[in-house]
């Protein structure tokens, strides 16, 4: 039974109508692997020269821990939606990245969380914009999704629905760490000597931190969701890619599911995550190329950061034009943990 959905789409592919057509011939070809899933913890200026041993420990422990969770439930059959939701959970309670536990601090001096999931299925999405008290946004994230008519809820709205829904409810303390803070004051004290607000994206060692996941079913389902605090210092409700679907988040069965990180405004501009699904339905690129081309064109254009992706058959990608991102994949066929540029 393992193998027996991976290889009966093979079979149905070599017996399609169209078989006269290149996709068909070329997807006759490609072996569908069980299953898939792809990781990161955000995309920055992170050096190895900066990291202190136990530091870079630490990460990769909780990266492996995380696609542990992800890669067990998709080995043992469960859905990509759940490995999706379960991995960020456990990556948004962990103090080290910037979602959930951990996350930044808004100009003054709370925390507000985005966080988004879409089902590749069915296309349906599911995404909330600065909660302040629900402990697990990407769980918010898709109780909208399953259990509301829309996409998209912000602000006290969006912590209210969470609440009606039963989810887990903490003080926005809960979520205040002391290495944020200091983020925070130091980036207050430069304002404070400069005119004007201050650009986050110009601080040299800005990183990202926010956390994605991407994966890939026996049932051949692709699903993909993304957590954040958003921008150090950030203020006026400022939300950025993350939970904007097609930007941030993107996920379709016919193609593939992608997670950003990075600049979030030039993110929402260039539509990144929907741009490498585009690129593949259009023009029939491989995700490599897809997800690389947009990546280039980004940086291209001012911005920086980093995606994962996996498309239908399995096949991963993980391209970032930052000096580092925190990123983990798993499939039968491969698996690794990367913190630097290879
Ligand atoms: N893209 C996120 C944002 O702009 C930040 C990040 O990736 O860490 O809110």
């Amino acid at each position: 039974m393992r193998y027996f959905l991976p290889v009966l789409a093979v079979v149905l592919l070599c017996c399609s109508s169209n078989s006269g057509s290149d996709m068909s011939k070329e997807a006759a070809q490609v072996e569908r692997l069980p299953y898939a899933i792809a990781i990161h913890g955000g995309a920055g200026t992170i050096l190895k020269e900066n990291m202190s041993p136990e530091m870079e420990a630490a990460y990769l422990e909780a990266l492996e821990t995380a696609l542990s969770i992800g890669e067990g439930i998709l080995q043992n059959g469960g859905s990509s939606l759940d490995a999706v939701v379960q991995t960020i959970e456990y990556l948004e309670n962990s103090p080290l990245f910037n979602a959930g536990k951990g996350a930044v601090f808004t100009h003054e001096g709370r925390v507000e969380l985005d966080a988004s999931i879409m089902d590749g299925a069915t296309r349906n999405a599911g995404a909330v914009g600065s909660l302040t008290i629900i402990k697990n946004p990407i769980k918010a994230a898709r109780a909208v999704l399953e259990h509301s008519p829309h996409v998209f809820l912000v602000g006290s709205g969006a912590d209210r629905f969470a609440l009606e829904q039963g989810l887990d409810t903490v003080e926005n303390t809960y979520f205040h760490t002391e290495r944020r803070w200091k983020s925070l004051q130091k980036a207050l004290e430069k304002e404070g000597q400069s005119t004007g607000q201050l650009d986050p994206y110009a601080e040299p060692d800005h990183k990202y931190g926010t956390v994605g996941c991407v994966a890939l079913d026996r049932a051949g389902n692709l699903a993909a969701g993304t957590s954040t605090g958003g921008t150090n210092n950030k203020r006026f409700g400022r939300i950025g890619d993350s939970p904007v679907i097609g930007a941030g988040t993107y996920a379709d069965n016919a193609t593939c599911a992608v997670s950003c990180t990075g600049t979030g405004e030039y993110f929402i501009r260039f539509a990144v995550a929907h741009d490498v699904s585009a690129r593949m339905a259009y023009r029939g690129e491989s995700l490599s190329d897809a997800a690389q081309g947009v990546i280039d064109e980004l940086g291209k254009n001012g911005g920086d950061g980093g995606l994962i992706a996996v498309d239908r058959y399995g096949h991963i990608s993980q391209p970032f034009n930052t000096a580092g991102m925190y990123r983990a994949y798993a499939s039968p066929k491969e698996r690794g943990l990367f913190i630097y540029q290879k």
